[in-house]
């Protein structure tokens, strides 16, 4: 007997749960691209992402997903042999930093660690003891979508700033963007890069740059541009040129109705509801934790995602398997060093109580039907979170 009938639910940090008005979106003729229509749409856009990414700088939008919009940056302001600090929290930041160094970039990794974040004091003394000011540049991730980590940006950009240190500071947004703040100008970050697919409630498929007057000064000498990243081919006065070619139509229609849903709800109470959802399932598995068989990731509370949940567990493969065969729910796998040994709950983008209630009242299930210990009242200390927390 199973109980899947009924809506699956895709509990991963990406690509998320579209609103059907975003898929509905997309059902209608392409537009004539040198319509006006068209060149508004597009204006609007990249208007909105700098209100998205807090910053006064200019914004680019990429048919490419996340590793493309990460080429982006880095082609963009980099040349061969430039030296770069990547500052590990887990999978992604070291990512962008294998493209960098498959550019050509020297790539020096800032040993972090699967189970914390970035700490700003030890990017401070790095950058400190470069007195040559070899490092052109500082990658950061905001949220591991692996590890679940939260680096403060705000406090890495202060510590850089500390070093007076003159490295562009390069910030991925991916799994963070419209679900958490982001103030690129306010936090010192000279390009920074999203993708559609996650907070964002769009279909995968464009990479969002956006760079400073600074970024944009270092690019006139970068080496390693090519002309489908190259801004300044962006900056070109035709349409045209912001895609370096055919608009992809769809997906802006898509992404436009995504980012009219976050504007209606407003930033901060999108934030504000992703803090909740995100408490909640800290709380059931702070519950489940007391059996002994699973348990956070990140060990300091205050360093865990508001977006993302990696959970440490032995064996995770049964329970993951019964949420989706008996229930229709798909939690994310653990990967990279975490492969085989965690699973990942996502509650960013499109979530609400119910997903995310639902989301953990089918982990309990399952915790049960396999007999594997765990604390029990794990969902009903989130309903009672929530209950407290979200005012009649
Ligand atoms: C998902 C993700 C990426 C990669 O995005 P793709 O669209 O899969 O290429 C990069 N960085 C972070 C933090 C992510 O979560």
């Amino acid at each position: 007997m199973v109980v899947r009938a009924g809506r699956e639910f895709l509990a991963i940090p990406g690509p998320t749960t579209m609103p059907d008005e975003v898929l509905r979106a997309m059902h209608r003729p392409a537009l004539d691209i040198y319509s006006d229509t068209m060149v508004q749409m597009t204006a609007s856009l990249l208007r909105d992402l700098g209100t998205l990414f807090a910053t006064k700088g200019q914004t680019y939008i990429y048919i490419a997903n996340g590793h493309g919009a990460w080429e982006a940056t880095l082609s963009n302001v980099l040349s061969r042999g430039d030296k770069i600090l990547v500052l590990e929290s887990g999978r992604f930041a070291v990512g962008w930093g294998n493209a960098a160094r498959a550019m050509g970039v020297d790539v020096e990794g800032l040993k972090g660690d699967w189970r914390r974040a970035i700490r700003p004091a030890e990017v401070e003394a790095r950058l400190r003891a470069d007195t040559t000011h070899e490092i052109k540049a500082v990658l950061a991730v905001q949220v591991d979508t692996a590890s679940g980590a939260y680096n403060d940006i705000e406090a890495i950009g202060r510590a850089i700033k500390a070093a007076g240190h003159p490295a562009l500071f390069m910030v991925d947004a991916v799994a963070s963007l419209g679900c958490m703040p982001f103030e690129m100008d306010a936090w010192g970050i000279d390009v920074a890069m999203s993708g559609s697919q996650k907070g964002l409630m769009a279909p995968p498929g464009l990479g969002f740059v956006a760079a400073n007057d600074r970024a944009r000064a270092v690019h006139k000498t970068a080496g390693l541009r090519t002309p489908y990243w190259d801004w300044t081919g962006r900056e070109g006065p035709e349409h045209y040129n912001k895609y370096s070619g055919t608009a992809p139509v769809h997906l802006l229609f898509a992404q436009r109705q995504a980012i009219d849903m976050l504007f209606d709800e407003k930033l901060e109470n999108v934030f504000r509801r992703h803090q909740l959802l995100a408490e909640a399932v800290r709380r059931a598995v702070a519950v489940w934790s007391e059996g002994q068989m699973l348990g956070f990731n990140i060990e300091e509370p205050t360093e865990r995602s508001n977006t993302v949940t990696t959970v440490a567990m032995k064996d995770p493969a049964p329970l993951l398997a019964y949420c989706k065969d008996m229930c229709g729910v798909i939690l994310g796998v653990g990967i990279g060093d975490l492969s085989g040994k965690a699973f990942r709950i996502a509650h960013m983008g499109h979530v609400n109580a119910p997903m995310i209630l639902g989301t953990l009242g089918v982990i309990e299930m399952g915790l049960q039907a396999l007999g594997i210990p765990h604390g029990k009242g794990g969902t009903e200390a989130a309903i009672n979170y929530l209950g407290e927390s979200v005012a009649a």
